[in-house]
């Protein structure tokens, strides 16, 4: 059995096909960690193809409330906040409500693995670095923890006594990077965003969870960048939007 693992979509069409094309053939299931819109210009064809999956688990994320309308955009910048409203525009009314009903995380998976969008505590929150871990391995409820919202592919290592830090953006160059689940260890492992990368690699991120082998593989795919940026300038979103994605940030 194995999971394709999908973060931060963010409405980009163009990456979610790459990552369709390159991992689909190969697994059985989909897991949906959140923000399937928000920046990106395709936002009503993402949320087709999220559907199509049927995925096993699914969650939302911050820009998936707040483009469904059920939360004021507050912390949002004004490019996000002009993407959030344009996107709310966007939507047809059977998208719409099916954005409205994502369920917020954390939810379990199975006995190995939840995911969640920002943490086992809070889907609003960032995890970012060993200290927010160490809190964060006190909210999980399973050995493996898959998170997003931060845009950024990591893995946080719980070893009996002090936390251990991998992150795995330090492997430049590497394509993939497989997690094998110990079974004396804890994990939080963010799979990177498959639709706005932020660690300067502009590839789509995604991960394969493989349950049989207890791996987490964290895999990068190229995309038509170009397709994508066109796509956010012809809906007149701001231009940062569209330049950030060719710079990985
Ligand atoms: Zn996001």
């Amino acid at each position: 059995m194995r999971y394709l693992v999908l973060s931060d979509i963010h409405g980009n069409l163009e990456a979610l096909d790459a990552v369709l094309r390159a991992a689909a053939a190969g697994v059985d299931d989909c897991l949906v960690l959140g923000d399937v819109v928000g920046y990106g210009a395709a936002p009503n064809e993402v949320i087709n193809r999220v559907r199509a999956l049927r995925p096993r688990v699914l969650i939302r994320g911050n820009h998936d409330k707040v483009a469904a309308g059920l939360e004021m955009p507050e912390s949002f910048n004004p490019a996000a906040l002009r993407a959030a409203q344009w996107t709310s525009d966007t939507l047809t009314p059977e998208n719409r409500t099916w954005l409205q009903e994502l369920p917020p995380g954390p939810a379990i998976v199975d006995d190995l693995v939840e995911i969640c969008h920002g943490t086992p505590a809070d889907e609003d929150e960032y995890l970012f670095g060993p200290r927010d871990a160490r809190s964060a391995f006190r909210m999980a409820r399973r050995p493996v923890c898959l998170f997003g919202h931060t845009h950024v592919p990591a893995c946080y290592r719980q070893q009996p006594g002090e936390p251990d830090t991998i992150m795995v953006r330090e492997l430049d160059g590497e394509s993939v990077h497989e997690v094998e689940v110990n079974p004396d260890e804890r994990y939080l492992i963010n799979p990177g965003a498959v639709g706005q990368p932020r660690d300067g690699d502009e590839r789509a991120a995604y991960a394969i969870y493989d349950v049989d082998r207890r791996t987490i593989l964290l895999a990068r795919v190229d995309y038509p960048v170009g397709l994508a940026q066109a796509r956010i300038r012809a809906a007149g979103l701001p231009d940062v939007l569209a330049r950030r994605l060719a710079l990985g940030r």
